[in-house]
């Protein structure tokens, strides 16, 4: 199997070689030229299995350049080392006869960026060692809170990889910063700068197309590479939990073989639920595909009107992992859904670039009308379902989740659509305490600290925070420095050295 580019059909690379290089060199994304199929016998075969053999399966599929044994290794490095809190790494909640919730957080991170950055490293390792034989991958990666975190856990003392972090100090949760402060592992650096999130993402930018800095790197024998999310191999590993779900529906009886089902996710950008198509393409059964987003509904406009705005405020919201105007990862599903019409997606991202918008055409916008649904919510909502689905069936959801919730009952009341459904749950709650403690307590977090929340949240609910997030309290902080914006590529050799 081959990949190409949605901006340029004629390119035509290896799955190592789209994994090593993250992103093609004219802008596009790399993308399988044709998805592979599983028949219903594929399906009840793999319902069979556990989760391991399950992505082992699936990823043979995608990467037909990895042998058999490469795949296996890097998939039992990842879900088979005890890293994962449940055995059955994503494990299905049954909030009700036909509403289940995928909880996509028992990684070691408690967020659902752990199902794909666990393996992305193992991956990788392998990738460039069949493109790039010898040299030592440096994976650098501005983060707002969950990303910067996984990627650190997922590279930790991975062999021949270097990672390092820069998150604006003022623009991280407190416990975000810890997560990232106290991180343990030989190969890992992690640095704050002084400015915002998109000070940290231009500074990465400009380091990682430094030429100069480029053949500094090469001297040492070191390359730069992205661990970011429209990487294909952070892509793959998220198809497998949703055939896996399927699978695990089939299992329990839930469904018969062969059902329809419903798929909600939480969306930012646009690599979740795009997952949930890949795995529909392949050939789970689904219905509808129902995306869901906070107070920055620019999905929510799209999806209904096919027309792409990102000319908006912007919201800061209690789901920061879904704070996002510019949903990269759409750009593989016009691709798709415009019978891999490069030019189209080239020009509507160029028009995306210099207006802030484009409209799809009329082929286009029934393909997504007839398969998407959409909605949105805000905080008050937000919290209010947290507060709502706690009380209704004693289940706590983290913010993220909970915008899942809402946009599902919102849609269940107006289509009465009773198909069975699966909810991606992304995150613990506890990674969110405050928020999540102001909607079951309102009034509560008054006054207390981080931690005070995590037993505040414990007290009230009778949840249980996980030993990961509890133990930052009386972890040291290993890295403390804050440099200037201009003083990054410094930072850089320095972590490097
Ligand atoms: C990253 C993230 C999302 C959004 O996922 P996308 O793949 O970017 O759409 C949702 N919730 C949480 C907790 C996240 O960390």
């Amino acid at each position: 199997m081959f990949y190409t580019s949605t901006r340029d059909r004629s390119i035509r690379v290896s799955s190592a070689q789209a994994i090593a290089h993250g992103i093609s060199a004219e802008g596009g994304l790399f993308v399988p030229e044709e998805i592979p199929k599983l028949t219903l016998d594929d399906i009840l075969s793999l319902a069979k299995c556990d989760y391991i053999t399950r992505a082992g399966r699936i990823l043979r599929l995608y990467l037909t350049d990895f042998t058999p044994e490469e795949i296996d290794s890097c998939v039992s490095k990842a879900y088979g080392s005890g890293k994962f809190s449940s055995e059955k790494i994503a494990p299905l909640h049954k909030l009700e006869d036909g509403v289940d919730i995928l909880e996509l957080w028992k990684g070691p991170t408690c967020a659902f960026k752990d199902m794909a950055l666990q393996l992305l490293p193992h991956l990788l390792t392998v990738a460039s060692s069949k493109s790039e034989p010898g040299k030592q991958i440096v994976i650098l990666v501005a983060t707002s809170g969950d990303t910067g975190k996984a990627a650190l856990e997922g590279f930790r003392d991975v062999a021949n990889t270097r990672i390092l972090v820069f998150y604006p100090n003022d623009g991280v949760s407190p416990m975000q910063k810890l997560q990232m402060t106290t991180q343990e592992g030989a190969n890992v650096g992690v640095c704050a700068i002084e400015g915002n999130f998109d000070d940290a993402q231009n500074g990465v930018k400009a380091i990682f197309t430094d030429k100069g800095i480029a053949a500094k790197l090469a001297e040492k024998n070191m390359m730069f590479s992205s661990a970011n999310s429209i990487n294909w191999g952070r892509l793959v590993p998220q198809i497998v939990y949703y055939v896996s779900a399927y699978c695990d529906m089939i299992e329990s009886g839930e469904i018969a073989p062969g059902d329809k089902i419903n798929i909600v996710v939480p969306t930012g950008n646009f690599g979740n639920i795009l997952a949930a198509y890949y795995a529909r393409e392949m050939g789970v059964p689904v219905n509808k595909l129902i995306c869901a987003s906070n107070a920055n509904d620019v999905l929510t406009e799209f999806i209904r009107t096919g027309r792409y705005n990102r000319v908006r405020s912007f919201y800061t919201t209690i789901s920061p992992s879904m704070d996002i105007l510019i949903s990269s990862n759409l750009e593989r599903l016009l691709f798709l859904l415009s019978g891999m019409d490069d030019r189209l997606v080239a020009e509507w991202m160029d028009e995306l670039k210099k207006t802030g918008e484009y409209e799809v055409n009329g082929e286009v916008f029934s393909a997504l009308s007839s398969l998407f649904e959409a909605g949105c919510c805000d905080d008050k909502q937000t919290k209010e379902c947290i507060a709502d689905t706690f009380e209704k069936y004693k289940y706590l959801c983290d913010t993220h989740t909970a915008v899942a919730v809402k946009v599902y009952n919102d849609y269940r009341a107006r289509s009465g659509d009773e198909t069975p459904v699966v909810i991606a749950s992304t995150a613990n709650p506890f990674k969110f305490s405050k928020a999540v403690l102001d909607a079951v307590s309102p009034g509560m977090t008054e006054g207390m600290d981080e931690f005070d929340m995590v037993l505040g949240l414990h007290v009230e609910t009778g949840e249980d925070c996980p030993e990961q997030l509890a133990n930052l309290r009386d972890k040291k902080p290993r890295f403390t420095r804050c440099c200037k914006k201009e003083d990054m590529e410094q930072a850089v050799f320095d972590m490097l050295s």
